[in-house]
């Protein structure tokens, strides 16, 4: 079989199209590094996401706090975790860093603050 694969490694984008069967990569091209073949082969085996969100904060200089994965978990998971990570509120102070949910339902991943929200005076 053909495919076309938009790489998301790095900025560059790289179009790769890929000869497979099952999870068997055959040949790529397209690619500018290697990165994009193992790449194509993830996303046949196990495709993979991070998800960049916020989560609500109370008693803030901001409402909302920026949150994102620290690993990325199966692309079949996206809405169970989105859902996980809706249900939470933080108290300010939150710090970069502060973890919200830690190994999301199991997934091996931790949910984390990518942004400093004081408390309100
Ligand atoms: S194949 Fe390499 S250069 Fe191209 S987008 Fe993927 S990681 Fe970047």
């Amino acid at each position: 079989m053909k495919r076309t694969f938009t790489c998301i490694v790095c900025p560059n984008g790289c179009e790769i199209e890929a000869e497979y069967e099952g999870t068997e990569v055959f040949s790529v091209t397209g690619n500018l590094c290697p990165k994009g073949k193992a790449y194509v082969t993830q996303e046949l085996v196990d495709p993979r996401r991070t998800i960049a969100t916020s989560v609500r904060v109370e008693g803030g200089t901001l409402p909302l706090a920026s949150v994102r994965l620290t690993r990325p978990i199966p692309k079949a998971r996206i809405f169970d975790v989105m859902r996980e990570i809706n249900r939470q509120t933080l108290t300010a102070p939150v710090r970069i860093g502060d973890v919200v949910i830690r190994d999301v339902l199991g997934l091996g991943s931790d949910v984390i603050v990518t942004k400093h929200i004081e408390k309100a005076q």
